[in-house]
């Protein structure tokens, strides 16, 4: 009996085919290869990048568009962007000298996380970052730090809204969260924060991750405006700055199909259109991480044993979830399902056989292909796995048996 192939997701768009063989940013992936000194290879395109950041303005125009670093804090990457978006997002002090060390100044930060540590909180402060509080007591360390830097901190409050993003992969709102103050609680702590003479930034709330569903994103941003107006008045205060979250969506799936941008931005338009007048000169950022970035990357990784067990063909690579973590299925999916994979160096040869593509860790875990229908490869060939270019190399255990980490490489930059 032949095994029966399994879907994968959508190849994203971009990429090209030289000789047989998948080119990103016009190179064919082996000369990344041999560019970069081996594999295994994170290959991110700048210029995809650049294409998303060019739509993201075409369709959002006035929105701030800031880049959420957890996504890839690849040091080329972030001074890529520090071209060209309005801002950042942190999640940590780690993630702050990340920023300071490619030039990024601090006014262009904002801080969120529910764990801040003195030190980072007094990192932040002193590099004119702004920290999105989301505690009383991360309030009360941020004032004291203020104070004994003899500056007036920089602060935001990360609400944690009474709604979350429907349909989001990641729900970071709505019921009982260790992220943001509960809504309820914010407008007294407001009042706190304006009162202690804090240069009051305005709110962020952050509803949710990867949902491909404008109407849902949509929803959560009308009613991130509600409740923003609602809490400004209620504390007494204006709203400088609202940071509307993202969750801007990728297809890594079968079945999966593109957010529809336009969409958002008619949305969202329409929205501004009719906000409450407390909200009259407050500027709205949007923060993407995966959005701007997933998409862009390629995981290259050879072919090391081609074998068989039992009737079934694994392909076993120099590579697996040490690097990319998220395509296992082990990265907060409920169900393990396949990422995009092609044979790089066989792009244009048509799948005749049914291959397993694992990895070479010693974990049944390991496991980036289920049974796709690929060209026949070879020991040497070269596996690419797309939707790469987010949470790869940065969320993932490289340490974990030993075999070391991945080399990671940004083209196109120009
Ligand atoms: C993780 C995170 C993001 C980025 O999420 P993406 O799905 O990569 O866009 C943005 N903001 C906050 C607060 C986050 O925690």
């Amino acid at each position: 009996m032949t095994l029966m192939s399994k879907p994968m997701g959508p190849i994203p768009p971009g990429f090209a085919t030289i000789d047989g063989e998948l080119a990103i940013a016009g190179v064919r992936a082996r000369d990344w290869v041999a560019r970069a000194g081996g594999a295994p290879l994170f290959v991110y395109d700048a210029g995809l990048i650049a294409q998303r950041m060019a739509s993201f303005r075409a369709a959002l125009p006035g929105i701030g568009l800031h880049y959420a670093v957890k996504a890839n804090p690849l040091a080329p990457l972030l001074a890529f962007m520090a071209d060209r978006v309005d801002g950042f997002d942190i999640a940590s002090g780690g993630e702050l000298a990340a920023l300071q060390a490619v030039g990024v100044d601090g006014a262009l930060i904002g801080f969120a996380g529910p764990g801040k540590r003195d030190a980072d909180i007094a990192a932040a402060i002193a590099g004119g970052v702004t920290l999105h509080i989301e505690s009383p007591h991360e309030a009360d360390r941020a004032l004291e730090a203020g104070a004994r830097a003899g500056i007036a901190p920089r602060l935001a409050i990360r609400v944690n809204p009474d709604f979350q993003l429907a349909g989001a992969g990641m729900r970071m709102g709505g019921g009982a969260r260790p992220f943001g103050v509960d809504a309820e609680a914010v407008p007294a702590l407001a009042r706190r924060l304006v009162a202690a003479g804090a240069d009051w930034r305005g709110f962020h709330v952050y509803a949710g991750s990867q949902s491909l569903d404008a109407a849902a994103i949509v929803a959560s941003q009308v009613a991130t405006l509600e409740l923003v107006a609602r809490l400004g008045e209620a504390a007494g205060v204006l709203v400088p700055r609202c940071n509307l979250g993202g969750g801007f969506g990728i297809p890594y799936h079968a079945g999966q199909t593109s957010l529809d941008l336009d969409a958002v931005g008619a949305g969202l338009a329409q929205a501004l259109a009719t906000r409450a007048p407390i909200l009259a000169d407050t500027r709205f950022v949007v923060e993407l991480g995966r959005w701007l970035v997933g998409e862009a990357g390629v995981y290259l990784a050879p072919v090391i044993e081609r074998k068989h067990s039992r009737g079934e063909t694994f392909l076993v690579i120099d590579g697996g979830l040490h690097h990319q973590l998220a395509a296992s299925g082990n990265f907060g999916s409920v169900i393990r399902r396949n990422y995009p994979l092609a044979i790089a160096t066989r792009i244009a040869a048509p799948a005749d056989e049914v291959a397993h593509v694992v990895g070479c860790l010693c974990t049944p875990l390991d496991r980036m292909g289920d049974a796709l229908a690929l060209p026949r490869a070879e020991a040497g060939d070269l596996v690419a796995l797309f939707c790469a270019g987010a949470y790869g190399a940065s969320a993932s255990p490289a340490a974990f048996l030993g075999h070391g980490p991945a080399r990671e490489i940004l083209v196109g930059a120009g």
